[in-house]
């Protein structure tokens, strides 16, 4: 049986018509549909020779036994936002399967190395505000403790909604047994930004996970009368953030890959006939070189006094959150440069900004890389984000291209 990406696409099809409804995928985990979604897996799954079952944190591996115990994993994950998409995730597992069908016939059933495929439990966090929770009990960066209390909008707990579905949040640590023997893992993703689509190639390497450093900055300065202040007189809270806002662009840019957001402003009193007292501004900056990160931050914090200064305030910074960088496998992204190139004739490096399974893959140690294929007009998380077929098909032959690459990588050298 030869790769048959159009099978691929078909499959896909299969899986919208049997989760979405009018405002698309419904595939949100830890749902019946979800649930749904995995026995038509399954079912797909058990036409082959391999080996299935869940892990203690929910996540499904289908594992095809080589003459080597070394094993090369593929990750993708079947749920999805609310009203989501119908690639986002799903092409990964899918792609993923078609591999696998196209490895097991070539090798009579016995490739060379082990191949198992991974569909990951609960990626979006979409019901729970827990993203990458299955990759993240298998890598064992997961705090049962900082979830176990999580409840959804309709004050369902996150450890009932994983019980009916059979899965015990006390034993995620087990999950870090499949672990074992992991030689490598190979992720394809649609890009879900408009980076590829600009440049005109379908298909790009991923560099790593950019990392993220996330505050609150809040100005403080005097609520006082709009009628009465002059305008010398003020210690207007919000021009500070203002300026803030601008010159976080500015920060942005002197880095190629560089983000930063402030997509939150509070004020207070928040109303038309007061100069604001107090603003709160929430910031996100990302990059995937830890450097870059820390002086883009330290940056911020720099421009943020200058501002307060100038408009008689004062700031304080208060972390959010924060993840390092994840840089990928060198020699992997240099497989996946050229499984790209064999395919589509150019190749495109880039980051991701978006985190995926593949960054809790990679923190567990395991050389990782990711694909990314085209997004038109660069929109996921939307019933309308969608790829071209033909597109959809390069990805599943670069995807099978790296995949035999690899496995010649874990054969000589892992
Ligand atoms: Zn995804």
């Amino acid at each position: 049986m030869r790769l048959n990406p159009k099978r691929t696409v078909a499959e896909l099809k299969e899986l919208r018509a049997l989760t979405a409804d009018e405002n698309g995928a419904q595939r949100v985990a830890w749902t019946d549909t979800w649930l749904k979604a995995r026995e038509w897996f399954a079912r797909k799954v058990k036409a082959l020779a391999v080996e299935q079952h869940f892990d203690a944190a929910g996540n499904s591996w289908v594992t095809l036994p080589g003459a080597s115990e070394k094993s090369l994993l593929i990750g993708g994950h079947l749920d999805s936002v609310p009203n989501g998409g119908w690639l986002d995730g799903a092409l990964d597992e899918l792609a993923g399967l078609e591999v696998l069908r196209r490895i097991a016939s070539e090798f009579q059933g016995r490739p060379p190395v082990t191949i198992r495929l991974v569909d990951w439990a609960d990626e979006e966090g979409a019901r729970f505000g827990r993203s990458l929770l299955g990759s993240s009990a298998f890598a064992g960066t997961h705090s049962i403790e900082a979830d176990r209390g999580r409840t959804d909008r309709d004050g369902v707990k996150l450890e009932d909604a994983l019980r009916r579905c059979g899965v015990e949040i006390d034993k995620f640590p087990d999950a870090q047994k499949e672990q074992k023997n992991s030689a490598a893992y190979l992720e394809l993703h649609i890009e879900q930004g408009p980076v590829l689509e600009r440049i005109g190639l379908p298909l790009g390497v991923v560099l790593g996970t950019k990392g993220v450093e996330r505050h609150i900055i809040t100005f403080h300065g005097q609520e006082a009368h709009s009628g009465s202040t002059p305008m010398n007189a003020r210690r207007d809270a919000l021009a500070a953030a203002a300026k803030l806002a601008l010159e976080i662009r500015t920060i942005a840019k002197k880095h190629e890959d560089a983000v930063c957001t402030m997509g939150s402003v509070k004020t207070f009193p928040g109303i038309v006939t007061a100069v604001v007292g107090r603003c709160e501004a929430a910031l996100d900056q990302r990059d995937l070189d830890a450097g870059v990160l820390a002086q883009m931050y330290r940056e911020a914090q720099e421009a943020s006094h200058r501002f307060a200064a100038e408009e008689n305030c004062t700031v304080s910074w208060s972390r959010l959150w924060n993840i390092e960088p994840v840089p990928f496998h060198p020699r992997l992204v240099e497989l996946c440069e050229e499984a790209v190139r064999e395919t589509s004739g150019s190749s495109h490096r880039m980051p991701s900004g978006p985190l995926h399974d593949a960054a809790e893959v990679s923190r567990a140690g395991i050389p990782t890389v990711m694909m990314f294929v085209q997004s038109l007009k660069g929109i996921s998380h939307n019933k309308i984000e969608d790829t071209k077929e033909e597109h959809l098909e390069m990805s599943v032959v670069a995807l099978d291209r790296l995949t035999s690459k690899t496995m010649e990588l874990i054969q000589n050298q892992f």
